[in-house]
């Protein structure tokens, strides 16, 4: 990437080529599946074939995103879990051994424990806070440390540089998801991570209308990931990463709104009487803010609180208060929405509370829905 673009730039113009295109301010979307040529001798030359190898779209997808994430190649896969299995694929054989975090998003966990199991793959799940978690877990046999930083439940962060330096003295590749503070909030790449993750479903598209996912990475492991996505056949559809494109356009401003919302939005719970604690990295009062400070730039809009009501029927009742909120799962839209959680509190307590996705709407009128709601959770 040119050394001067900055996070805006890359978003917003780089590496389109409107002269190309008759002028087209918006690159033109390649919604076809094959590319003829002009003569069967120029087929060995021609980079476009077939859609499952290359598409232009995608490419440009695939190289702001790489531009984002500091990393020399990406590809885009039809999810977020496509994304992460080609990234773990790409990497393990039967008999290696994973050491994963184990608040990590769910199905990253079923597929380490009750899919990748069946092929002779081995998990530890750690708690991943302190480096000496992921020594502890280290065998000979370890392949990967699977990380996920912040995970999105409960936001704990692990010390990248730490457990990257450990990683790269034993030979173990790292991966992290990095969908909670996508590639502007934090560089994995620049701590030393190997293979940079992201559910594109989230804040990259951010308008809640596509489902897609991305796997970021040096030149000499792209191959292996490449092999996955057209072998196994999980690619982007053009018009999925085109939209990502759109996207992407405005996610620096969509970023900041959000940040500013949900630092309100916490500031004001973690005041409120019926709530027990707030989970969110950019609080001073969270465990890890001096790390979240030291290898982040910002904070997105995910967070947890627990109630003092302890309960079921409490967590469901103010989410059924909500009116601004909705309720949903997923998060990273324009949208602010609402699910009732059992969350491990940083105190090893299992609590209930909500996890919300902090929108877009005005931050007051957000602080007042919660405030209406959590009247039903007082006294
Ligand atoms: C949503 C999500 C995923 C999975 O992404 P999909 O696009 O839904 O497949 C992975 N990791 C995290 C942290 C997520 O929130």
């Amino acid at each position: 990437m040119d050394e001067e673009s900055t996070f805006e730039e890359i978003c917003l113009h780089w590496g389109e080529e409107p002269e190309r295109f008759l002028g087209a301010i918006v690159p033109p979307l390649f919604q076809n599946s094959l590319f003829a040529v002009p003569s069967v001798e120029a087929r060995s030359s021609s980079r476009y074939i077939y859609t499952r190898e290359a598409n232009p779209t995608t490419d440009l997808l695939n190289a702001k995103m790489a531009a984002l994430e500091g990393t020399e190649e990406a590809r885009c896969f039809a999810s977020g879990m496509a994304a992460i299995s080609a990234a773990l694929l790409s990497q393990l054989r039967g008999g290696d051994h994973v050491v994963c975090v184990k608040h990590v998003y769910y199905p990253t966990r079923l597929l380490l424990q009750e899919h990748l199991s069946r092929f002779g793959v081995e998990v530890t799940f750690v708690q991943g806070t302190h480096v000496e978690d992921f020594e502890q877990a280290l065998r000979p046999h370890t392949r990967v440390f699977y990380l996920e930083s912040p995970t999105s439940i409960n936001f704990w962060l692990q010390p990248l540089e730490e457990v990257c330096a450990l990683a790269r003295a034993h030979g173990v590749t790292t991966i992290i998801d990095n969908t909670w503070a996508t590639p502007l909030f934090q560089s994995p790449s620049q701590l030393g991570v190997d293979i940079v993750v992201h559910s594109a479903s989230k804040y990259l598209g951010g308008h809640s209308d596509v489902i897609a996912g991305v796997v970021c990475t040096s030149r000499e492991r792209i191959e292996a990931i490449h092999r996955e996505m057209t072998l196994l056949g999980g690619i982007l559809d053009p018009f999925a990463a085109w939209l990502i494109l759109r996207g992407l356009r405005t996610l620096p401003t969509r970023l900041q709104q959000h940040q500013h919302n949900a630092l309100q939005v916490a500031q004001r719970l973690s005041t409120h009487p019926a709530v027990h604690n707030v989970l969110y990295p950019g609080l001073p009062s969270h465990p890890q803010h001096e790390l979240a400070r030291r290898q982040m730039r910002g904070f997105s809009g995910l967070l947890s609180f627990t109630l003092k009501r302890n309960s079921r029927e409490a967590a469901v009742a103010v989410v059924n208060a909500l009116r601004l909120f909705r309720i949903g799962p997923s998060w990273g839209g324009y949208e602010s929405l609402a699910l009732p959680m059992r969350i491990e509190d940083y105190d090893g307590e299992t609590r209930w509370g909500l996890r919300i996705h902090v929108g877009l709407e005005p931050a007051e009128r957000l602080i007042a829905d919660l405030e209406q709601a959590l009247r039903v959770a007082e006294g």
